[in-house]
């Protein structure tokens, strides 16, 4: 995705701490909180209120998504990253995030079954999962 043209097409300033925040979701394996994306900024760094201020204003532009993995913060990643739909999974004893790539997604069955009792088209669903990692079982 082209993301200057996104903001040049909303009007708004493509600013460098914008394109690092985005560049560094890019290279992200898993979902990172904002304290996380704050730390991996380039120097000179913009403060931690400017990055969640631009996380909150890239997920009503629907370029980020917020991820909720049960913690007392929020993770993001990039909607539509790589093009691959994801899910997540946790372990619940350290706290390691592994990403699964299912191609097409297992959930197909519920999808069909969703539009056929209630009539809905499903544009996108988030799923996470919860459990004790190969080294903590
Ligand atoms: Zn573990
Ligand atoms: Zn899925």
């Amino acid at each position: 995705m082209n993301w200057a043209e996104v903001f040049r097409n909303l009007k708004m300033p493509y600013t460098m701490e914008r394109d690092a925040i985005l560049r560094i979701l890019e290279s992200a394996a898993v979902p990172l909180s904002p304290r996380e994306i704050h730390k991996m900024l380039p120097e000179p760094r913009a403060s931690l209120t400017t990055v969640y201020r631009n996380l909150a204003l890239m997920e009503r532009m629907g370029i980020v998504r917020c991820v909720e993995l049960r913690e007392r913060f929020r993770r993001y990643k990039l909607v539509g990253k790589s093009g691959a739909h994801e899910h997540h999974v946790v372990c619940r004893n350290c706290g390691r995030i592994d990403t699964v790539q299912p191609d097409p997604c297992s959930l197909q069955p519920f999808l069909s079954d969703i539009h056929d009792r209630l009539g809905y088209q499903v544009l996108d669903h988030s799923l996470e999962f919860f459990g004790l990692c190969p080294m903590c079982k």
